[in-house]
């Protein structure tokens, strides 16, 4: 998709604040620091819509971006920041588990990983949830120009191997600062608002 318009339309913690429309929906989903707030912005060339919002101490709340009129990305606020206190991590939780699974628009979840590193538990635990309401994924490695390309299939496959990856699900090796995966991206988000 060649996007000339997108914006934040809100910032929501609850339900009655999500946007009233029947668009589809794409949830983007990943640790601070996975290269989420890149993606988001390499996907709709922008330099700085998204913004990294996961930042302790600022308040997480799910950012719904109007995509073209066609869509909304969901940016989910970023998990594992140890700094976070249990209660907010708990809060956290609730707001995400009730949009993952209260949505009916939700179509699929981006779920970005670090391609150099293998997956968190909490990384694992996303994917595992999401697998467990039979949500579709695209599993988005990042940062892919920091491995050399020799390597990649071994990256995916560790990565893969730890997430019990899903064969229906889409997996796609992405920089961006090369721009590789973006058409396939966009090629996965827009198979899934079909
Ligand atoms: P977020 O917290 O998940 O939104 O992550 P950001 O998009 O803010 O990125 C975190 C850091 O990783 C920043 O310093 C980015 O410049 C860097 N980064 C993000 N994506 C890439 C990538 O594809 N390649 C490289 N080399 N660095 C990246």
């Amino acid at each position: 998709m060649k996007v000339h318009n997108a914006e934040i339309v809100i910032s929501a913690v609850a339900p009655k604040q999500y946007p009233e429309t029947d668009l589809p929906e794409i949830a983007l989903a990943g640790r601070s620091n996975v290269g989420k707030s890149s993606f988001i912005n390499t996907l709709i060339e922008r330099k700085n819509l998204a913004r990294t919002s996961s930042k302790p101490g600022k308040t997480q709340t799910l950012n719904f971006y109007l995509i073209e009129n066609t869509l909304h990305f969901v940016d989910v606020p970023g998990y594992g920041y140890a700094k976070v206190s249990k209660t907010e991590r708990a809060k956290w939780g609730q707001m995400i588990e009730t949009y993952l699974t209260q949505r009916e628009q939700l179509k699929a979840v981006v779920s970005l990983v670090d391609m150099r590193h293998e997956p968190s538990v909490e990384d694992v635990q996303m994917y595992q949830f999401l697998k467990y309401y039979d949500l579709p994924v695209i599993v988005v490695a990042t940062k892919a120009d920091k491995i050399p390309r020799g390597k990649w299939n071994k990256h995916e496959s560790v990565i893969k191997k730890a997430l019990d990856f899903d064969k229906e699900d889409t997996f796609i090796i992405f920089s961006s600062v090369t721009k590789e995966g973006k058409d396939q991206a966009w090629a996965a988000i827009e198979a899934a608002i079909k």
